[in-house]
Protein backbone atom coordinates (compact mmCIF):
# COMPACT_ATOMS: atom_id res chain seq x y z
CA UNK A 1 0.00 0.00 0.00
CA UNK A 2 0.93 3.29 -1.35
CA UNK A 3 1.36 6.48 0.87
CA UNK A 4 -0.72 8.94 -0.62
CA UNK A 5 0.72 12.60 -0.84
CA UNK A 6 -1.77 15.07 -2.04
CA UNK A 7 -2.48 18.89 -1.99
CA UNK A 8 -5.80 19.33 -0.03
CA UNK A 9 -5.91 22.48 -1.86
CA UNK A 10 -5.82 21.36 -5.36
CA UNK A 11 -5.85 17.65 -4.94
CA UNK A 12 -2.56 17.84 -6.48
CA UNK A 13 0.07 15.11 -6.47
CA UNK A 14 3.09 16.86 -7.40
CA UNK A 15 4.48 17.59 -3.78
CA UNK A 16 7.55 18.24 -2.22
CA UNK A 17 8.38 18.58 1.53
CA UNK A 18 9.22 21.68 2.77
CA UNK A 19 10.90 21.49 6.55
CA UNK A 20 9.18 20.79 9.78
CA UNK A 21 6.73 22.86 11.48
CA UNK A 22 5.85 23.83 14.66
CA UNK A 23 1.96 23.11 15.75
CA UNK A 24 0.10 24.59 18.78
CA UNK A 25 -0.44 20.82 20.59
CA UNK A 26 0.95 18.49 18.50
CA UNK A 27 4.36 18.91 17.99
CA UNK A 28 6.61 18.96 15.60
CA UNK A 29 4.89 18.15 12.24
CA UNK A 30 5.97 17.56 8.27
CA UNK A 31 5.05 20.50 6.22
CA UNK A 32 4.69 19.91 2.14
CA UNK A 33 4.65 22.37 -0.49
CA UNK A 34 2.26 21.57 -3.90
CA UNK A 35 4.13 22.42 -6.70
CA UNK A 36 1.54 23.45 -8.46
CA UNK A 37 -0.58 25.65 -6.37
CA UNK A 38 2.64 26.87 -4.47
CA UNK A 39 0.73 26.42 -1.35
CA UNK A 40 2.42 24.60 1.45
CA UNK A 41 0.16 22.45 4.26
CA UNK A 42 0.65 19.56 7.09
CA UNK A 43 -0.78 16.10 5.84
CA UNK A 44 -3.63 14.92 8.05
CA UNK A 45 -2.37 11.34 9.17
CA UNK A 46 -5.80 11.01 11.46
CA UNK A 47 -4.81 13.44 13.95
CA UNK A 48 -5.17 17.15 12.32
CA UNK A 49 -6.82 19.79 14.24
CA UNK A 50 -7.52 17.52 17.26
CA UNK A 51 -6.22 19.47 20.44
CA UNK A 52 -4.23 16.78 22.16
CA UNK A 53 -1.45 14.79 21.33
CA UNK A 54 -2.34 11.81 19.44
CA UNK A 55 -0.59 9.76 22.21
CA UNK A 56 -3.05 11.08 24.80
CA UNK A 57 -5.42 10.10 22.55
CA UNK A 58 -4.78 6.54 21.03
CA UNK A 59 -4.36 5.18 24.83
CA UNK A 60 -7.59 6.64 25.56
CA UNK A 61 -9.21 4.79 22.47
CA UNK A 62 -7.08 2.06 23.72
CA UNK A 63 -8.07 1.99 27.32
CA UNK A 64 -11.53 2.51 26.83
CA UNK A 65 -11.85 -0.40 24.81
CA UNK A 66 -10.02 -2.51 27.17
CA UNK A 67 -12.42 -1.78 30.03
CA UNK A 68 -11.84 1.54 31.58
CA UNK A 69 -14.84 3.39 31.47
CA UNK A 70 -14.95 6.69 29.99
CA UNK A 71 -15.00 8.74 33.30
CA UNK A 72 -12.15 6.60 34.72
CA UNK A 73 -10.48 7.47 31.75
CA UNK A 74 -10.82 11.55 32.06
CA UNK A 75 -9.97 10.89 35.56
CA UNK A 76 -6.20 9.52 34.85
CA UNK A 77 -5.51 11.90 32.63
CA UNK A 78 -5.78 14.28 34.83
CA UNK A 79 -4.25 13.24 37.90
CA UNK A 80 -1.65 11.54 35.85
CA UNK A 81 -1.16 14.23 32.38
CA UNK A 82 -2.98 16.99 34.54
CA UNK A 83 -5.06 17.24 31.14
CA UNK A 84 -8.72 18.43 31.46
CA UNK A 85 -10.96 16.65 29.08
CA UNK A 86 -14.57 15.45 29.93
CA UNK A 87 -15.33 12.10 29.97
CA UNK A 88 -17.89 12.98 26.81
CA UNK A 89 -14.34 14.37 24.82
CA UNK A 90 -12.83 11.15 25.90
CA UNK A 91 -16.09 8.98 24.74
CA UNK A 92 -15.92 11.33 21.07
CA UNK A 93 -12.33 10.28 20.25
CA UNK A 94 -12.93 6.65 20.93
CA UNK A 95 -15.94 6.75 18.37
CA UNK A 96 -14.09 9.06 15.77
CA UNK A 97 -11.75 6.76 15.39
CA UNK A 98 -13.53 3.20 15.72
CA UNK A 99 -15.18 4.69 12.61
CA UNK A 100 -11.90 5.47 10.73
CA UNK A 101 -10.69 2.21 11.61
CA UNK A 102 -13.14 0.50 11.00
CA UNK A 103 -13.86 2.03 7.06
CA UNK A 104 -10.19 1.17 6.70
CA UNK A 105 -10.18 -2.77 7.78
CA UNK A 106 -13.48 -3.31 5.94
CA UNK A 107 -11.67 -3.30 2.80
CA UNK A 108 -8.80 -5.89 4.10
CA UNK A 109 -9.67 -9.56 2.75
CA UNK A 110 -8.92 -11.91 5.76
CA UNK A 111 -7.84 -15.58 5.20
CA UNK A 112 -10.17 -17.64 7.36
CA UNK A 113 -10.05 -21.44 8.41
CA UNK A 114 -13.52 -21.89 7.75
CA UNK A 115 -14.11 -23.27 11.38
CA UNK A 116 -16.94 -21.11 12.82
CA UNK A 117 -18.20 -20.83 16.10
CA UNK A 118 -21.37 -18.44 16.46
CA UNK A 119 -23.04 -16.75 19.56
CA UNK A 120 -25.27 -14.04 20.41
CA UNK A 121 -25.10 -11.70 23.31
CA UNK A 122 -28.10 -9.54 24.91
CA UNK A 123 -27.28 -6.04 25.21
CA UNK A 124 -29.29 -4.14 28.01
CA UNK A 125 -29.64 -1.15 26.70
CA UNK A 126 -32.24 0.81 29.33
CA UNK A 127 -35.44 0.54 28.18
CA UNK A 128 -34.74 -2.14 25.27
CA UNK A 129 -32.75 -5.19 24.93
CA UNK A 130 -30.58 -5.26 21.68
CA UNK A 131 -28.49 -8.32 20.60
CA UNK A 132 -25.43 -8.49 19.35
CA UNK A 133 -24.47 -11.41 17.12
CA UNK A 134 -20.98 -12.92 16.36
CA UNK A 135 -18.52 -15.39 15.42
CA UNK A 136 -15.51 -16.47 15.37
CA UNK A 137 -13.30 -18.53 12.98
CA UNK A 138 -11.04 -20.93 15.30
CA UNK A 139 -8.04 -21.15 13.83
CA UNK A 140 -7.36 -17.16 13.83
CA UNK A 141 -9.71 -16.11 16.57
CA UNK A 142 -10.53 -13.53 13.96
CA UNK A 143 -13.80 -12.21 14.89
CA UNK A 144 -15.43 -12.77 11.20
CA UNK A 145 -19.10 -11.39 11.31
CA UNK A 146 -21.01 -9.51 13.67
CA UNK A 147 -24.62 -7.76 13.40
CA UNK A 148 -26.05 -5.78 15.96
CA UNK A 149 -29.85 -5.73 16.16
CA UNK A 150 -32.18 -3.18 18.05
CA UNK A 151 -34.76 -6.39 18.67
CA UNK A 152 -34.22 -9.63 20.22
CA UNK A 153 -33.47 -12.68 18.11
CA UNK A 154 -35.28 -13.41 14.84
CA UNK A 155 -34.93 -15.70 11.88
CA UNK A 156 -34.64 -12.51 9.68
CA UNK A 157 -31.25 -11.22 11.95
CA UNK A 158 -30.18 -15.23 12.37
CA UNK A 159 -30.24 -15.45 8.36
CA UNK A 160 -28.51 -12.20 7.80
CA UNK A 161 -25.71 -13.24 10.27
CA UNK A 162 -25.47 -16.50 8.79
CA UNK A 163 -24.84 -14.39 5.83
CA UNK A 164 -22.25 -12.53 7.23
CA UNK A 165 -20.54 -15.71 8.14
CA UNK A 166 -20.15 -16.90 4.85
CA UNK A 167 -18.55 -13.50 2.90
CA UNK A 168 -15.30 -13.84 3.40
CA UNK A 169 -15.17 -17.47 3.06
CA UNK A 170 -17.83 -20.34 2.87
CA UNK A 171 -17.51 -22.00 6.41
CA UNK A 172 -16.61 -25.69 6.67
CA UNK A 173 -18.50 -25.87 9.86
CA UNK A 174 -20.76 -23.28 12.11
CA UNK A 175 -21.30 -24.07 15.66
CA UNK A 176 -24.05 -22.44 17.37
CA UNK A 177 -25.92 -22.28 20.33
CA UNK A 178 -29.89 -24.20 20.30
CA UNK A 179 -31.63 -21.49 19.38
CA UNK A 180 -34.56 -22.25 17.34
CA UNK A 181 -33.87 -19.78 14.46
CA UNK A 182 -30.58 -21.33 13.07
CA UNK A 183 -31.81 -24.19 11.68
CA UNK A 184 -34.02 -22.56 8.94
CA UNK A 185 -31.24 -19.17 8.54
CA UNK A 186 -28.65 -21.91 7.71
CA UNK A 187 -30.36 -23.63 5.59
CA UNK A 188 -31.49 -20.58 3.94
CA UNK A 189 -27.95 -19.70 3.57
CA UNK A 190 -26.01 -22.72 3.02
CA UNK A 191 -27.88 -25.35 1.39
CA UNK A 192 -26.64 -26.93 -1.55
CA UNK A 193 -26.94 -30.02 -3.34
CA UNK A 194 -23.18 -30.54 -3.85
CA UNK A 195 -21.36 -32.47 -1.37
CA UNK A 196 -18.23 -31.17 -1.62
CA UNK A 197 -19.96 -27.56 -0.85
CA UNK A 198 -21.70 -29.11 2.16
CA UNK A 199 -21.40 -26.44 5.54
CA UNK A 200 -21.68 -28.79 8.27
CA UNK A 201 -24.64 -26.92 11.21
CA UNK A 202 -23.03 -28.41 14.34
CA UNK A 203 -25.69 -27.58 17.37
CA UNK A 204 -24.37 -27.46 20.85
CA UNK A 205 -27.19 -27.26 22.74
CA UNK A 206 -25.43 -26.46 26.88
CA UNK A 207 -28.61 -27.28 28.52
CA UNK A 208 -29.00 -30.86 27.33
CA UNK A 209 -25.12 -31.58 27.05
CA UNK A 210 -24.06 -29.29 29.91
CA UNK A 211 -20.37 -28.60 27.58
CA UNK A 212 -19.01 -25.43 26.86
CA UNK A 213 -16.94 -25.17 24.60
CA UNK A 214 -14.28 -23.60 26.84
CA UNK A 215 -11.78 -21.86 24.38
CA UNK A 216 -14.28 -19.89 22.16
CA UNK A 217 -16.37 -18.89 25.51
CA UNK A 218 -13.01 -17.08 26.83
CA UNK A 219 -13.71 -15.04 23.80
CA UNK A 220 -17.13 -14.48 24.24
CA UNK A 221 -16.46 -13.61 27.75
CA UNK A 222 -14.50 -11.52 27.30
CA UNK A 223 -17.03 -9.76 25.00
CA UNK A 224 -19.75 -9.90 27.24
CA UNK A 225 -17.48 -8.51 30.11
CA UNK A 226 -17.26 -5.39 27.89
CA UNK A 227 -21.06 -5.28 26.95
CA UNK A 228 -21.70 -5.16 30.84
CA UNK A 229 -20.01 -1.38 31.08
CA UNK A 230 -22.29 -0.34 28.02
CA UNK A 231 -25.47 -0.64 30.26
CA UNK A 232 -25.47 2.82 31.83
CA UNK A 233 -24.75 4.22 28.10
CA UNK A 234 -27.26 7.14 27.36
CA UNK A 235 -26.74 7.61 23.94
CA UNK A 236 -28.12 4.47 22.18
CA UNK A 237 -26.71 5.05 18.39
CA UNK A 238 -23.23 4.40 19.91
CA UNK A 239 -23.48 1.22 21.06
CA UNK A 240 -23.00 -0.18 17.61
CA UNK A 241 -20.03 1.78 17.09
CA UNK A 242 -18.73 1.00 20.66
CA UNK A 243 -19.39 -2.43 19.76
CA UNK A 244 -17.37 -2.55 16.26
CA UNK A 245 -14.82 -1.04 18.60
CA UNK A 246 -14.37 -4.10 20.66
CA UNK A 247 -14.03 -6.29 17.94
CA UNK A 248 -11.15 -3.81 16.25
CA UNK A 249 -9.68 -4.17 19.80
CA UNK A 250 -9.98 -8.27 19.87
CA UNK A 251 -8.83 -8.55 16.00
CA UNK A 252 -6.26 -5.77 15.55
CA UNK A 253 -4.86 -4.99 19.23
CA UNK A 254 -4.77 -7.33 21.57
CA UNK A 255 -2.64 -10.78 21.17
CA UNK A 256 -4.85 -13.39 22.01
CA UNK A 257 -4.44 -15.34 25.00
CA UNK A 258 -3.76 -18.92 23.77
CA UNK A 259 -2.04 -18.22 20.01
CA UNK A 260 -0.22 -15.46 21.19
CA UNK A 261 -0.81 -13.44 18.42
CA UNK A 262 -2.65 -10.99 17.07
CA UNK A 263 -5.70 -12.78 15.58
CA UNK A 264 -4.72 -10.27 12.63
CA UNK A 265 -1.54 -11.53 11.71
CA UNK A 266 -2.91 -14.85 11.83
CA UNK A 267 -6.03 -13.98 9.29
CA UNK A 268 -2.54 -13.00 6.88
CA UNK A 269 -2.28 -9.14 7.72
CA UNK A 270 1.27 -8.07 7.40
CA UNK A 271 0.31 -4.29 9.06
CA UNK A 272 3.40 -2.40 9.52
CA UNK A 273 1.59 -0.31 12.87
CA UNK A 274 4.00 -0.45 15.41
CA UNK A 275 4.05 -0.55 19.02
CA UNK A 276 1.46 1.65 19.63
CA UNK A 277 -1.03 -0.53 17.31
CA UNK A 278 -4.30 2.34 17.68
CA UNK A 279 -2.14 4.99 16.67
CA UNK A 280 -0.69 2.68 13.53
CA UNK A 281 -4.14 1.77 12.09
CA UNK A 282 -4.73 5.57 12.63
CA UNK A 283 -2.25 6.88 10.01
CA UNK A 284 -3.10 3.62 7.60
CA UNK A 285 -6.68 4.61 7.95
CA UNK A 286 -5.60 8.44 6.75
CA UNK A 287 -3.05 7.96 4.61
CA UNK A 288 -3.44 5.42 2.13
CA UNK A 289 -6.21 4.93 -0.37
ZN1 LIG B 1 -1.98 22.38 -4.67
Amino acid sequence: MERNNICPHCESENVVNRGLSKTKNRGTQQRLLCKDCKKTFILDEGFWKMKNKESIITMCVDMYLSNLSSRKMRNQLKRHFNIKVSHVTVLDWVRKYILKVQKFVDKLKPKLSGKVYADETTIDCQRRNDIFWCSIDWDTRFINATLYAPNSQNLKDATEFMKRIGKARRPKYIQTDGLPFYPKAFTKTFYTRYKKDRVEHRVNNVSKTKKHNVRIETVFSKIKDRVYDFRGLKAVWSAPILMAGIVLQHNFIEEHTTTGENPCTLAGFDLDVGENRWDGLIRMASIQT
